[in-house]
Protein backbone atom coordinates (compact mmCIF):
# COMPACT_ATOMS: atom_id res chain seq x y z
CA UNK A 1 0.00 0.00 0.00
CA UNK A 2 1.08 3.42 -0.71
CA UNK A 3 2.10 5.91 1.87
CA UNK A 4 -0.35 8.17 0.65
CA UNK A 5 -2.86 5.61 1.20
CA UNK A 6 -1.43 4.93 5.25
CA UNK A 7 -1.90 8.81 5.67
CA UNK A 8 -5.49 8.88 4.51
CA UNK A 9 -6.60 5.92 6.69
CA UNK A 10 -4.69 7.22 9.12
CA UNK A 11 -6.94 10.35 9.00
CA UNK A 12 -10.00 8.59 9.00
CA UNK A 13 -9.57 6.60 11.90
CA UNK A 14 -8.34 9.63 13.78
CA UNK A 15 -11.44 11.52 12.93
CA UNK A 16 -13.51 8.41 13.57
CA UNK A 17 -11.98 8.22 17.12
CA UNK A 18 -12.59 12.28 17.69
CA UNK A 19 -15.84 11.78 16.25
CA UNK A 20 -16.96 8.78 18.61
CA UNK A 21 -15.70 10.62 21.82
CA UNK A 22 -16.97 13.89 21.48
CA UNK A 23 -20.51 12.81 19.92
CA UNK A 24 -21.49 9.21 20.11
CA UNK A 25 -23.51 10.21 22.90
CA UNK A 26 -25.65 12.21 20.37
CA UNK A 27 -29.42 10.64 19.46
CA UNK A 28 -28.18 10.52 15.78
CA UNK A 29 -25.98 7.79 16.92
CA UNK A 30 -27.85 5.46 18.78
CA UNK A 31 -27.42 2.28 17.98
CA UNK A 32 -24.54 2.79 15.22
CA UNK A 33 -21.12 1.53 15.46
CA UNK A 34 -20.13 5.00 16.59
CA UNK A 35 -21.81 4.51 19.74
CA UNK A 36 -20.28 1.64 20.24
CA UNK A 37 -16.54 2.95 19.96
CA UNK A 38 -17.86 5.86 22.06
CA UNK A 39 -18.76 3.19 24.97
CA UNK A 40 -15.63 1.18 24.70
CA UNK A 41 -13.75 4.86 25.11
CA UNK A 42 -15.52 6.03 27.92
CA UNK A 43 -15.88 3.65 30.02
CA UNK A 44 -16.59 0.32 28.27
CA UNK A 45 -12.72 -0.69 27.69
CA UNK A 46 -12.15 -0.61 31.33
CA UNK A 47 -15.31 -3.28 31.84
CA UNK A 48 -13.48 -5.48 28.91
CA UNK A 49 -10.18 -4.89 30.86
CA UNK A 50 -11.59 -6.16 34.61
CA UNK A 51 -13.76 -9.11 32.87
CA UNK A 52 -10.12 -10.20 31.44
CA UNK A 53 -7.97 -10.00 34.13
CA UNK A 54 -10.66 -11.27 36.10
CA UNK A 55 -10.84 -14.54 34.43
CA UNK A 56 -7.16 -14.20 33.54
CA UNK A 57 -6.01 -13.60 37.04
CA UNK A 58 -9.03 -13.64 39.67
CA UNK A 59 -9.06 -11.20 42.60
CA UNK A 60 -5.25 -10.74 43.01
CA UNK A 61 -5.16 -9.40 39.83
CA UNK A 62 -8.44 -7.37 40.08
CA UNK A 63 -6.94 -6.22 43.32
CA UNK A 64 -3.46 -4.59 41.52
CA UNK A 65 -5.99 -3.02 38.54
CA UNK A 66 -7.81 -1.14 41.13
CA UNK A 67 -4.86 0.09 43.19
CA UNK A 68 -3.25 1.04 39.91
CA UNK A 69 -6.94 2.70 38.90
CA UNK A 70 -6.92 4.43 42.43
CA UNK A 71 -3.32 5.59 42.22
CA UNK A 72 -3.88 7.28 38.92
CA UNK A 73 -7.21 8.70 39.38
CA UNK A 74 -7.85 9.19 43.08
CA UNK A 75 -4.05 10.30 44.04
CA UNK A 76 -2.11 13.16 42.86
CA UNK A 77 0.01 11.54 40.52
CA UNK A 78 2.60 13.25 37.71
CA UNK A 79 1.27 10.91 34.54
CA UNK A 80 -1.05 13.05 32.64
CA UNK A 81 2.28 16.02 33.06
CA UNK A 82 4.55 14.03 31.93
CA UNK A 83 2.28 12.99 28.64
CA UNK A 84 1.95 16.51 28.08
CA UNK A 85 5.45 17.06 28.08
CA UNK A 86 6.19 14.52 25.74
CA UNK A 87 3.34 15.43 23.30
CA UNK A 88 4.86 18.93 23.02
CA UNK A 89 8.47 17.53 22.92
CA UNK A 90 7.52 14.42 20.47
CA UNK A 91 5.74 17.12 18.04
CA UNK A 92 8.04 20.30 18.66
CA UNK A 93 11.25 17.81 18.08
CA UNK A 94 9.51 16.30 14.61
CA UNK A 95 8.56 19.93 13.15
CA UNK A 96 11.94 20.73 13.62
CA UNK A 97 13.68 17.47 12.24
CA UNK A 98 10.93 18.04 9.25
CA UNK A 99 10.57 21.36 8.25
CA UNK A 100 13.63 23.90 10.22
CA UNK A 101 15.92 22.89 6.66
CA UNK A 102 12.99 24.57 4.68
CA UNK A 103 13.25 28.21 7.25
CA UNK A 104 13.76 30.47 5.42
CA UNK A 105 11.33 29.95 2.88
CA UNK A 106 9.44 31.37 -0.34
CA UNK A 107 6.34 32.83 2.13
CA UNK A 108 8.27 31.90 5.57
CA UNK A 109 11.04 34.30 7.08
CA UNK A 110 13.83 33.08 8.74
CA UNK A 111 13.29 34.67 11.96
CA UNK A 112 10.26 31.86 12.08
CA UNK A 113 12.93 29.29 13.89
CA UNK A 114 13.66 31.62 17.02
CA UNK A 115 9.56 32.57 16.76
CA UNK A 116 8.43 28.37 17.44
CA UNK A 117 11.32 27.76 20.07
CA UNK A 118 10.10 31.25 22.53
CA UNK A 119 5.85 30.26 21.46
CA UNK A 120 6.63 26.85 22.63
CA UNK A 121 8.84 28.52 26.19
CA UNK A 122 5.99 30.64 26.49
CA UNK A 123 3.52 28.12 26.38
CA UNK A 124 5.57 25.21 29.24
CA UNK A 125 6.05 28.69 31.34
CA UNK A 126 1.79 28.93 31.22
CA UNK A 127 2.48 25.28 32.30
CA UNK A 128 4.29 25.49 35.04
CA UNK A 129 2.87 28.85 36.50
CA UNK A 130 -0.33 26.12 36.34
CA UNK A 131 0.74 23.07 37.63
CA UNK A 132 2.40 24.89 40.50
CA UNK A 133 1.01 27.71 41.87
CA UNK A 134 -1.49 27.87 44.60
CA UNK A 135 -5.01 27.22 43.28
CA UNK A 136 -6.58 29.16 46.52
CA UNK A 137 -6.34 26.78 49.27
CA UNK A 138 -8.56 27.59 52.17
CA UNK A 139 -6.78 27.21 55.35
CA UNK A 140 -7.09 28.56 58.76
CA UNK A 141 -5.14 31.91 58.43
CA UNK A 142 -7.25 33.19 55.55
CA UNK A 143 -10.83 31.75 55.83
CA UNK A 144 -12.25 34.95 57.38
CA UNK A 145 -11.03 36.74 54.45
CA UNK A 146 -13.04 34.27 52.11
CA UNK A 147 -15.69 34.28 53.58
CA UNK A 148 -16.20 37.76 53.81
CA UNK A 149 -15.02 37.99 49.24
CA UNK A 150 -17.55 35.45 48.57
CA UNK A 151 -20.72 35.77 50.35
CA UNK A 152 -23.56 32.70 50.54
CA UNK A 153 -26.18 32.76 47.91
CA UNK A 154 -28.19 30.33 50.16
CA UNK A 155 -29.24 29.11 46.81
CA UNK A 156 -26.00 26.66 45.55
CA UNK A 157 -24.17 28.08 48.55
CA UNK A 158 -25.17 27.84 52.81
CA UNK A 159 -22.90 27.91 55.78
CA UNK A 160 -21.44 24.86 56.31
CA UNK A 161 -17.89 22.93 57.84
CA UNK A 162 -15.83 21.25 55.51
CA UNK A 163 -15.82 18.13 57.82
CA UNK A 164 -12.02 17.05 56.49
CA UNK A 165 -10.48 20.59 57.43
CA UNK A 166 -12.89 21.44 60.13
CA UNK A 167 -13.19 25.33 58.89
CA UNK A 168 -15.99 26.52 57.14
CA UNK A 169 -16.44 26.63 54.07
CA UNK A 170 -16.62 29.64 51.70
CA UNK A 171 -19.31 30.35 49.67
CA UNK A 172 -17.72 28.37 46.09
CA UNK A 173 -15.34 27.06 47.69
CA UNK A 174 -14.89 23.19 47.61
CA UNK A 175 -13.01 20.35 48.92
CA UNK A 176 -10.85 18.35 46.89
CA UNK A 177 -10.35 14.95 47.90
CA UNK A 178 -7.54 14.12 45.27
CA UNK A 179 -5.13 17.41 46.75
CA UNK A 180 -7.46 16.50 50.09
CA UNK A 181 -7.34 20.58 50.77
CA UNK A 182 -10.52 23.08 49.96
CA UNK A 183 -10.20 25.62 47.52
CA UNK A 184 -11.44 28.97 46.68
CA UNK A 185 -14.05 29.53 43.98
CA UNK A 186 -13.36 25.67 43.23
CA UNK A 187 -13.69 24.82 39.22
CA UNK A 188 -12.21 21.28 38.84
CA UNK A 189 -9.79 19.03 39.57
CA UNK A 190 -6.93 18.90 36.43
CA UNK A 191 -5.87 15.68 35.81
CA UNK A 192 -3.18 17.14 33.02
CA UNK A 193 -1.95 20.11 35.71
CA UNK A 194 -2.12 17.96 38.64
CA UNK A 195 -3.28 20.05 40.49
CA UNK A 196 -7.44 22.20 41.60
CA UNK A 197 -7.93 24.94 38.80
CA UNK A 198 -9.75 27.36 41.83
CA UNK A 199 -9.65 30.79 42.45
CA UNK A 200 -6.07 32.20 41.51
CA UNK A 201 -4.93 29.92 39.05
CA UNK A 202 -7.75 29.95 36.60
CA UNK A 203 -6.14 32.91 35.22
CA UNK A 204 -3.15 30.71 34.26
CA UNK A 205 -5.27 28.18 32.72
CA UNK A 206 -7.45 30.34 30.82
CA UNK A 207 -4.09 31.66 29.20
CA UNK A 208 -2.80 27.77 28.95
CA UNK A 209 -5.91 26.79 26.78
CA UNK A 210 -5.83 30.24 24.88
CA UNK A 211 -1.81 29.99 23.96
CA UNK A 212 -1.90 26.32 23.12
CA UNK A 213 -4.45 27.11 20.87
CA UNK A 214 -2.73 29.63 19.07
CA UNK A 215 0.64 27.86 19.03
CA UNK A 216 -1.71 24.81 17.12
CA UNK A 217 -2.98 27.32 14.65
CA UNK A 218 0.60 28.71 14.22
CA UNK A 219 2.09 25.45 13.39
CA UNK A 220 -0.71 24.74 11.09
CA UNK A 221 -0.47 27.69 9.27
CA UNK A 222 3.76 27.40 9.25
CA UNK A 223 3.82 24.28 7.86
CA UNK A 224 1.33 25.32 5.31
CA UNK A 225 3.12 28.23 4.04
CA UNK A 226 6.49 25.61 4.23
CA UNK A 227 4.67 23.46 1.59
CA UNK A 228 3.18 26.41 -0.44
CA UNK A 229 6.73 28.00 -0.71
CA UNK A 230 7.98 24.20 -1.56
CA UNK A 231 5.01 24.15 -4.04
CA UNK A 232 6.54 27.20 -5.68
CA UNK A 233 10.22 26.19 -5.49
CA UNK A 234 9.59 23.20 -7.17
CA UNK A 235 7.67 24.97 -9.61
CA UNK A 236 4.90 22.25 -9.23
CA UNK A 237 1.83 23.98 -10.91
CA UNK A 238 3.62 24.88 -14.07
CA UNK A 239 5.00 21.51 -14.47
CA UNK A 240 1.89 20.10 -14.02
CA UNK A 241 -0.15 22.62 -16.50
CA UNK A 242 2.78 22.82 -19.53
CA UNK A 243 4.57 19.27 -19.47
CA UNK A 244 1.34 17.03 -17.98
CA UNK A 245 -0.88 19.38 -19.64
CA UNK A 246 -3.23 19.30 -16.81
CA UNK A 247 -6.12 21.98 -16.87
CA UNK A 248 -5.05 24.76 -15.07
CA UNK A 249 -8.19 25.44 -12.63
CA UNK A 250 -8.27 24.91 -8.67
CA UNK A 251 -10.26 21.44 -9.41
CA UNK A 252 -7.96 20.07 -11.96
CA UNK A 253 -5.13 20.72 -9.89
CA UNK A 254 -6.04 20.04 -6.38
CA UNK A 255 -5.81 16.09 -6.42
CA UNK A 256 -2.26 16.17 -8.52
CA UNK A 257 -0.73 18.93 -5.92
CA UNK A 258 -2.37 16.87 -3.08
CA UNK A 259 -0.43 13.27 -4.39
CA UNK A 260 3.00 15.31 -5.31
CA UNK A 261 2.42 16.42 -1.05
CA UNK A 262 1.36 13.19 0.39
CA UNK A 263 4.37 11.29 -1.41
CA UNK A 264 7.14 14.00 -0.79
CA UNK A 265 6.22 15.72 2.60
CA UNK A 266 4.33 12.85 4.77
CA UNK A 267 5.57 13.85 7.99
CA UNK A 268 4.25 17.48 7.33
CA UNK A 269 0.95 16.52 6.78
CA UNK A 270 0.82 14.22 9.67
CA UNK A 271 1.90 17.69 11.89
CA UNK A 272 -0.99 19.88 10.31
CA UNK A 273 -3.49 17.07 10.63
CA UNK A 274 -2.47 16.41 14.36
CA UNK A 275 -2.20 20.45 14.90
CA UNK A 276 -5.53 21.31 13.59
CA UNK A 277 -7.20 18.43 15.49
CA UNK A 278 -6.12 19.55 18.63
CA UNK A 279 -6.67 23.12 17.73
CA UNK A 280 -10.51 22.08 17.43
CA UNK A 281 -10.48 20.66 20.82
CA UNK A 282 -8.75 23.41 22.38
CA UNK A 283 -11.16 25.94 21.03
CA UNK A 284 -13.93 23.94 22.43
CA UNK A 285 -12.61 23.62 25.56
CA UNK A 286 -11.51 27.60 25.43
CA UNK A 287 -14.92 28.65 24.51
CA UNK A 288 -16.24 26.59 27.11
CA UNK A 289 -13.79 28.39 29.88
CA UNK A 290 -14.28 31.74 28.28
CA UNK A 291 -17.82 31.38 28.37
CA UNK A 292 -17.96 30.18 32.68
CA UNK A 293 -14.97 33.29 32.80
CA UNK A 294 -17.91 35.71 31.17
CA UNK A 295 -21.06 34.97 33.41
CA UNK A 296 -19.04 34.10 36.58
CA UNK A 297 -19.99 30.82 37.08
CA UNK A 298 -16.99 27.90 37.71
CA UNK A 299 -17.61 24.34 35.79
CA UNK A 300 -18.58 22.83 39.76
CA UNK A 301 -21.72 25.10 39.60
CA UNK A 302 -22.87 24.34 36.08
CA UNK A 303 -23.85 21.06 37.87
CA UNK A 304 -25.25 22.47 40.83
CA UNK A 305 -27.31 24.61 38.70
CA UNK A 306 -28.40 22.16 36.66
CA UNK A 307 -29.39 20.07 39.46
CA UNK A 308 -31.00 23.04 41.02
CA UNK A 309 -32.60 24.14 38.13
CA UNK A 310 -34.02 20.73 37.00
CA UNK A 311 -35.27 20.22 40.91
CA UNK A 312 -37.03 23.71 40.54
CA UNK A 313 -38.88 23.08 37.56
CA UNK A 314 -40.03 19.70 38.87
CA UNK A 315 -41.32 21.67 41.53
CA UNK A 316 -43.06 24.00 39.27
CA UNK A 317 -44.71 21.51 37.39
CA UNK A 318 -46.05 19.04 40.35
CA UNK A 319 -47.34 22.80 41.44
CA UNK A 320 -48.88 23.70 37.58
CA UNK A 321 -50.46 20.43 37.83
CA UNK A 322 -51.90 20.08 41.10
CA UNK A 323 -53.50 24.04 40.07
CA UNK A 324 -54.62 22.49 36.69
CA UNK A 325 -56.46 19.45 38.33
CA UNK A 326 -58.18 22.27 40.66
CA UNK A 327 -59.17 24.53 37.96
CA UNK A 328 -60.39 21.66 35.78
CA UNK A 329 -63.08 20.38 38.54
CA UNK A 330 -63.98 23.81 38.66
CA UNK A 331 -64.50 24.48 34.65
CA UNK A 332 -66.13 20.92 35.12
CA UNK A 333 -68.81 23.01 36.70
CA UNK A 334 -68.99 26.26 34.56
CA UNK A 335 -68.15 24.70 30.68
CA UNK A 336 -65.44 27.07 29.07
CA UNK A 337 -66.14 27.53 24.99
CA UNK A 338 -63.80 25.56 22.92
CA UNK A 339 -62.45 28.00 21.27
CA UNK A 340 -61.11 29.76 24.97
CA UNK A 341 -59.39 26.22 25.86
CA UNK A 342 -57.63 25.60 22.84
CA UNK A 343 -55.77 29.06 23.10
CA UNK A 344 -55.24 28.66 27.06
CA UNK A 345 -51.89 28.32 27.82
CA UNK A 346 -51.01 24.97 29.61
CA UNK A 347 -50.23 25.30 33.08
CA UNK A 348 -46.86 23.06 32.05
CA UNK A 349 -45.71 25.78 30.26
CA UNK A 350 -45.01 27.94 33.14
CA UNK A 351 -43.23 25.20 34.75
CA UNK A 352 -40.60 26.17 31.90
CA UNK A 353 -40.08 29.53 32.96
CA UNK A 354 -37.30 28.99 35.92
CA UNK A 355 -34.23 31.38 35.51
CA UNK A 356 -31.03 31.22 37.00
CA UNK A 357 -30.32 33.67 39.32
CA UNK A 358 -26.34 34.11 40.03
CA UNK A 359 -25.67 36.50 42.64
CA UNK A 360 -21.63 36.60 41.63
CA UNK A 361 -22.35 37.67 38.00
CA UNK A 362 -21.45 41.36 38.21
CA UNK A 363 -21.43 42.06 34.16
CA UNK A 364 -18.43 40.50 31.71
CA UNK A 365 -16.06 43.64 32.86
CA UNK A 366 -16.17 42.75 36.25
CA UNK A 367 -16.21 39.33 35.89
CA UNK A 368 -13.08 39.49 33.66
CA UNK A 369 -11.73 41.54 36.07
CA UNK A 370 -12.33 39.03 38.80
CA UNK A 371 -10.14 36.29 37.06
CA UNK A 372 -7.74 37.89 35.68
CA UNK A 373 -6.99 39.91 39.45
CA UNK A 374 -8.44 37.28 41.91
CA UNK A 375 -10.34 38.62 45.04
CA UNK A 376 -7.73 37.35 47.25
CA UNK A 377 -4.66 38.97 45.45
CA UNK A 378 -6.46 42.45 46.22
CA UNK A 379 -5.31 45.01 48.85
CA UNK A 380 -9.47 45.13 50.58
CA UNK A 381 -8.85 41.32 50.80
CA UNK A 382 -5.87 41.32 53.40
CA UNK A 383 -7.40 44.45 54.28
CA UNK A 384 -10.82 42.53 55.59
CA UNK A 385 -8.89 40.24 57.93
CA UNK A 386 -7.55 43.10 59.86
CA UNK A 387 -11.55 44.32 60.09
CA UNK A 388 -12.95 41.01 61.16
CA UNK A 389 -10.18 40.45 63.67
ZN1 LIG B 1 -11.81 20.74 53.12
ZN1 LIG C 1 -7.37 18.94 43.47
Amino acid sequence: MGVEWVLVCHGLVTLLVVISFLCGQWPIFQGTFVERIHYFLTGGFYDYLLRLVDSLCGSRGINAILSVEYFCYHRPNPILQLIYVAILGATYYFAVKSSFSYIPGYYLGGSHRYISLVAVCIGVVLFILTCFSDAGTVNTENVSQYLSAYPYDNILYSEKECSTCRITKPARSKHCSICNRCVARFDHHCGWMNNCIGERNNRFFLAFLLWHFLLCIYGTAAIGLILAGRLVDFKVIHILTVYYGIENSFLSLAPHVVQWLLSSYNTQILLMVFLAIVSLLLAGFFGYHAHLCLTNTTTNETFKWQDYLSWQRKLKEAKASAEALKAGSRERKAPQSKWKSFFRRSPLEDAEAVVKTNMYDKGWVRNVGEILHPLSTRQSFRRSKVHIN
